[in-house]
């Protein structure tokens, strides 16, 4: 049970007024202000008996930060002092917040440095949650939210309550449309999200169209192939008529060869009717120790963007805000 359940189930076994739960929503959310102490609209003894019970308030506690022009990437420690990281990333006029789901990771694609922990722990709601409320709280204005931190958000049960949490009117509100979920296509969740968020953005981490390749980088692949995950991301475009996003880190000599190129607009084309929704982000890559994959290098990614376009694909090369501080795609870490 979320924080916020706690918190209104709370006020209900003390018998105060159904109301009062959404003063002090309101206090959190409009006003930014968490601190019991100076809700004043609340008794002296209420707000004693609400700081005792909820001391403290955020499920996540800050233990190192490092701050660029680009942006912050904070360090929090967590009740079993576990660590997760979150990003903020400053765009030229809107903002951006990358955010964990997991401990480590199941995954282990062969590029990542989360991976390469290991699987610690699924986060809870309000860890998950709480990383926003941080931000929120310190007065910043969060315009999207990504959830390409640690871990892969599908595999973790309670992702599904904080991103409840997140879009509901009463707490953050978050439009979906501003939700970008980063994905390696965990199928057992993949169309529960589609149906219960049907306006969220999903990016698809791909990295290589064909099968065998891609699992190489990604051993997940055996059990969630490319083949069970397209036609599912596909139905989300066609019905829910969202872009989806292949997310393509390039890998000298692995992955950047023409007959990628090749495999890639084929492999979007054969979505049909759909395939002008699919969008390429390429990422540039940031070495990870312990692992021996170097990036393709900015020439490479300009020349693989032009030659997607020729095929008619939407290309990006998406700008890696959070190279100043380690903090770009599959380079976050303890
Ligand atoms: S890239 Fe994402 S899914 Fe893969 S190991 Fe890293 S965190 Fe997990």
């Amino acid at each position: 049970m979320n924080k916020f359940e706690r918190l209104r189930l709370f006020l209900s076994s003390i018998q105060e007024p159904s109301y009062r739960f959404d003063q002090i929503i309101g206090s959190i959310f409009l006003k930014k202000e968490a601190d019991f102490e100076s809700m004043f609209f609340l008794s002296k003894e209420l707000r004693s008996k609400l700081k005792q019970e909820f001391t403290p308030f955020l499920a996540v506690s800050r233990v190192g930060e490092k701050v660029s022009s680009q942006g912050e990437k904070v360090l929090f420690s967590l009740f079993d002092s576990e660590k997760i990281e979150s990003v903020k990333m400053i765009y030229r006029d809107w903002q951006s917040f990358c955010l964990s789901s997991q401990v480590g990771c199941l995954t282990n694609c062969l590029f990542c440095a989360t991976g390469k922990m290991g699987f610690k722990r699924n986060l809870t709601t309000d860890e998950i949650v709480d990383q926003l409320l941080y931000f929120h709280l310190k007065g910043e204005e969060i315009d999207t939210i990504s959830f390409m931190g640690m871990g892969e958000p599908l595999a973790n049960p309670n992702f599904f309550e904080a991103l409840g949490v997140l879009t509901a009117s009463q707490f953050f509100n978050i439009s979906q449309r501003k939700i970008n979920i980063s994905t390696v296509g965990f199928l057992p969740t993949l169309k529960q999200l589609i149906n219960d968020f049907p306006s969220i953005n999903v990016a698809l981490s791909l990295n290589n169209p064909f099968p065998q390749e891609r699992q190489r980088l990604m051993p997940i692949e055996k059990r969630f192939p490319l083949k069970k995950v397209l036609p599912i991301l596909t139905y989300h475009a066609r019905k829910n008529r969202r872009k989806i996003f292949l997310a393509y880190i390039l890998f000298s000599g692995v992955n950047d060869a023409p007959r990628h190129i090749q495999g890639l607009s084929g492999l979007i084309r054969d979505q049909g009717e759909a395939a002008y929704l699919y969008h390429v982000n390429l990422i540039d890559y940031h070495p990870v120790a312990g692992c021996s994959l170097t990036a393709s290098g900015r020439k490479k990614m300009t020349w693989f963007k032009s030659q997607l376009e020729k095929q008619g694909i939407k290309t990006t090369i998406r700008r890696s805000l959070g190279l100043s501080f380690q903090g770009a795609c599959g380079q976050l870490r303890t």
